[in-house]
């Protein structure tokens, strides 16, 4: 595309108020959740810092340590010098972790769900997938060259219906376990079902289940009681409740040596700088051994639940630290999200096509790093702000 048609796009996307803009945010751990944007201070509610570990001084000195000690970068790629000993203490912990024989680690979520879809499928089989999978999932299927069928938004049936009859075990079924701008659980024993009666490989994409969800954080799948036999694939992140970046597949031996050998986005690009390694190391330690976190963030987002019941406020039906509030129109989206701004809570508004036409929101998440008093704040002005719209 030629620059006229470029700036002709753009106009497009200003006027149906889906313009995109960056806002450079200084967090201040030190204060819990809380960030300068444009020399104002905010409360942020809407990162995925569920457990509050992005700003913990254990993982800042872990970093730093071994910065000191390794260097920055990891220099190469894991198959050529890039993969060192953070890299691999931190997969053994990922292994167990999640109770898997092996862990594999990614740059991105991003790039591990390329790998894994594009590795596990082939050219006869199905990709299924539920309507509302991160984008990082639909376009895995779509470079995989397998057909890609996606069904209703948490329906087994359908997708049971979708994946029936193609080659015999060459079929993947594919979700998020928290959705991701939804905030609800697939139906996983459902989905598991479906994925054993036609033998397809289920890939759950834990993203914002793992660290938060289960009796001990372990996700979607110990909430759900289901095993590596139900769901081969797991994809964790750690950027998300782990505080740090990166991300990684846990599976049996096979399916992470045949990853190993085969996925394009693992052997061609340069493996993690190894302070990231060690930082997700200490977050990983402190996630396991401090389940109050994790009771902490469910509770606040049960506190936000009632006070917006209290104040006539819908929000999805969501158990987990993601809690929308669905608005449909991007420009009261947008506006809500101004006045929210302008109040002192930073509370994004996500539109399409993030999330499908019609269905922009405001996404509300919490962190075990808020305060009860932060959570009243935010409905009261919420309240505020809704009805003053709606007068
Ligand atoms: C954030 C996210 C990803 C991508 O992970 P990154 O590490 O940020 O690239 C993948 N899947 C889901 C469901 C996500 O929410």
């Amino acid at each position: 595309m030629k620059p006229a048609a470029l700036q002709a796009g753009l106009a497009r996307l200003a006027a149906q108020r889906l313009q995109r803009r960056r806002r450079t945010a200084t967090p201040l751990p030190a204060e819990g959740p809380v960030v300068v944007v444009e020399g104002r201070r905010l409360v942020n509610f809407c990162g995925n810092d569920y457990l509050g570990l992005a700003g913990h001084p254990a993982l800042a000195q872990a970093l730093s340590q071994c910065a000191a000690l390794r260097g920055t970068g990891s220099g190469a790629s894991h198959l050529v010098t890039g993969h060192g000993p953070e890299h691999e203490r931190l997969e053994e912990e990922l292994a167990q972790f999640t109770g898997r024989r092996r862990a594999l680690l990614f740059s991105t979520g991003y790039m591990a769900n390329l790998a894994a879809i594009t590795c596990l499928a082939s050219r006869g089989s199905r990709v299924v997938l539920d309507r509302l999978c991160h984008a990082s999932l639909i376009d895995a299927a779509r470079l995989s060259g397998a057909r890609l069928k996606r069904f209703a938004h948490a329906d087994a049936a359908a997708a049971s219906a979708a994946l029936h009859h193609a080659a015999p075990g060459a079929d993947l079924l594919v979700t998020d376990g928290v959705f991701s701008m939804d905030g609800d659980l697939a139906p996983l024993l459902e989905l598991a079902q479906a994925a054993r009666s036609a033998d397809a490989c289920l890939i759950v994409d834990d993203a914002h289940g793992l660290g938060v969800i289960g009796r001990t954080g372990r996700g979607c799948l110990e909430h759900f009681g289901l095993d590596g036999t139900a769901v081969p694939i797991l994809v964790g992140t750690l950027g998300k409740a782990f505080g740090c970046f990166g991300a990684f597949v846990a599976a049996d031996e096979v399916y992470i040596e045949w990853l190993l050998q085969t996925a394009r986005s693992y052997i061609y690009t340069t493996a993690l700088p190894p302070p990231v390694a060690a930082a997700a190391r200490a977050a990983l330690a402190i996630a396991a051994a401090e389940g109050w976190r994790r009771e902490r963030v469910l509770a606040l987002a049960a506190r936000l639940r009632r006070g917006a019941a209290d104040a006539g406020i819908t929000l999805l039906p969501s158990v987990s630290p993601i809690q929308p509030l669905l608005l449909g129109d991007s420009g009261r989206a947008l506006a809500l999200s101004e006045a929210l701004f302008a109040a002192g809570f930073w509370v994004a508004a996500i539109r399409p096509p993030t999330v499908p036409k019609g269905s922009a929101r405001l996404r509300i998440t919490l962190s075990a790093a808020h305060t009860e008093a932060q959570v009243d704040a935010l409905i009261e002005t919420l309240a505020g702000v809704l009805s003053h719209a709606a007068a």
